[in-house]
């Protein structure tokens, strides 16, 4: 087969550091081989510093556009900030939001996580129905959006539509801004059905399914989704928002005589298949069923932040052999390193220590971060990603080795350098399923993608004044 061969001077590669890296890569964009202490030949030479880009487990795209408009306090409601007001801001912010919005605000985004060195995304995907909730003619148009977004800025897809059934515990009816999220489980299993042969042959794309939470989907659709989706697509990724606010660990007690995350792990087949996204607040025994699972944690830390969630049990998680990956989820920012660094500091912050994620002694702790986050992204999203070896998509970012933060470092060094040393941003080319994406830190298409976002941003803010 015809390959494309690309090589640098050093490669972050699944074992550790190589240098004088050669990787050939095929038609279809993926690693065919990797060679280490080897000539470039007729390589294409790709500049100094070689990084597997960085799966981004978690997004709710259209939320890209209302970040930075929650950050007024509430007066006059009686309510104190929360989770919950903020919660009602964003479903109202989307009531409005039209499907070529939707592939303006994801398309921007999409861009601005390839620039950061995000190279595949998980997006959990709940706007299904038109502002009437009426399904569109084609019951998938969002999901093509979103899709279409993908392409357009080329970074990986694993798209999960979302089961949303009820309004809340004990079937409450769903309020206006959650209307355009609501599915009966046949028409979710039909929409994830349809999506799973239309990208069939698609490399970049992966489909798999969210029901929403325990909160949003009782125990009978949850039960009836997982069996279909089983059906459909045996080893297809699970996602579920889980145990992100302590009210949805009370309220899961009220309701059902136990915790989120313990009742999943009861009730549900969790594996390595699943991730629950946040899991932020569990107890002991639910730190280790949870690692035992083999699911993926999904740590989403700079909007836990903005939320005020609380913090995941990192330490705990660790010594259980837990999987985890990171997201960026409302977009209030888009930085895999900021990500790494938060769930760092937040455990310095509450342990009055350092260096929580190393491995023993001498161990890096960005080093550790960093190959953690890759290997739980990849199996969370359930794409051959997260490494620079053969058989897995040819996603590598490359770093400017003579920038300033990064200069003189090198090896777990540079690694900790690049998260815990500033905000710059040293990614310079990202190549995403073997295309160049990001060339000299630029999108070929960023003008007009940045022009789409201007006009549905105008009209946007325009109908919520
Ligand atoms: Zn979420």
């Amino acid at each position: 087969m015809m390959t494309q061969s690309y090589w640098c001077e050093r490669a972050l590669l699944r074992d550790g550091w190589a240098d004088a890296v050669l990787i050939e890569v095929d038609l279809a964009g993926t690693i065919a081989t990797v060679t280490s202490d080897t000539d470039p030949g007729d390589a294409d030479r790709i500049g100094g510093i070689v990084l597997p880009g960085m799966p981004n487990l978690h997004s709710h795209a259209f939320q890209r556009a209302a970040a930075g408009l929650t950050e007024r306090r509430f007066s006059g409601t009686g309510v104190d900030d929360s989770f919950w007001t903020w919660r009602q801001v964003m479903h109202g912010f989307v009531i409005g939001l039209t499907p070529e919005d939707n592939q303006a605000i994801a398309a921007q985004l999409y861009v601005e996580m390839l620039k950061a060195g995000y190279t595949a995304v998980g997006e959990f995907h709940y706007l299904h129905l038109d502002p009437d909730g009426k399904p569109y003619a084609d019951r998938a148009e969002m999901s093509h959006r979103i899709a279409s977004a993908a392409e357009q800025a080329g970074i990986g897809l694993t798209h999960l539509p979302v089961l949303y059934s009820v309004g809340g515990y004990g079937g409450v009816e769903p309020n206006d801004g959650q209307r355009r999220y609501i599915l009966e489980v046949e028409d979710f299993l039909n929409l994830v059905g349809g999506l799973i042969s239309t990208h069939a042959d698609d490399p970049q794309v992966r489909i798999g399914i969210a029901p929403h939470s325990v909160r949003q989907v009782p125990a009978a659709p949850l039960a009836a989704a997982l069996d279909g989706f089983t059906e459909l697509l045996p080893d297809g990724p699970i996602h579920i928002h889980a145990a992100e606010q302590v009210k949805d660990v009370d309220d899961h007690v009220t309701y059902a005589g136990a915790r989120p995350v313990a009742w999943l792990l009861d009730n549900a087949d969790v594996d390595r298949r699943w991730c629950l996204v946040h899991a932020t607040h569990l107890d002991n025994d639910e730190v280790s069923g949870l690692a035992r699972s083999g699911a993926v944690a999904g740590l989403c830390l700079t909007t836990e932040g903005n939320l005020g969630d609380g913090l995941f049990p990192f330490p705990d998680y660790l010594d259980a052999g837990g999987a985890w990956g990171v997201g960026s989820d409302s977009h209030v920012s888009v930085s895999p390193l900021e990500e790494l660094r938060w769930l760092e500091y937040g455990q310095r912050l509450i342990s009055r220590t350092r260096n929580i994620a190393a491995s023993g002694t001498g161990g890096s702790t960005g080093a550790r971060l960093f190959a953690d986050a890759l290997a739980g992204g990849a199996g969370a999203l359930g794409r051959p990603i997260g490494a620079i070896a053969t058989g897995k998509r040819a996603d590598l970012v490359v770093l400017d080795p003579d920038h300033p933060q990064l200069f003189g470092r090198s090896g777990d060094t540079l690694i900790d350098a690049l998260i815990f040393s500033g905000n710059a941003n040293p990614v310079r080319h990202v190549l995403c399923g073997g295309r160049w994406v990001i060339r000299d830190g630029r999108h070929a298409a960023e003008d007009q993608i940045a022009a789409a976002y201007r006009t549905a941003m105008s009209r946007l803010m325009a109908a919520s004044l």
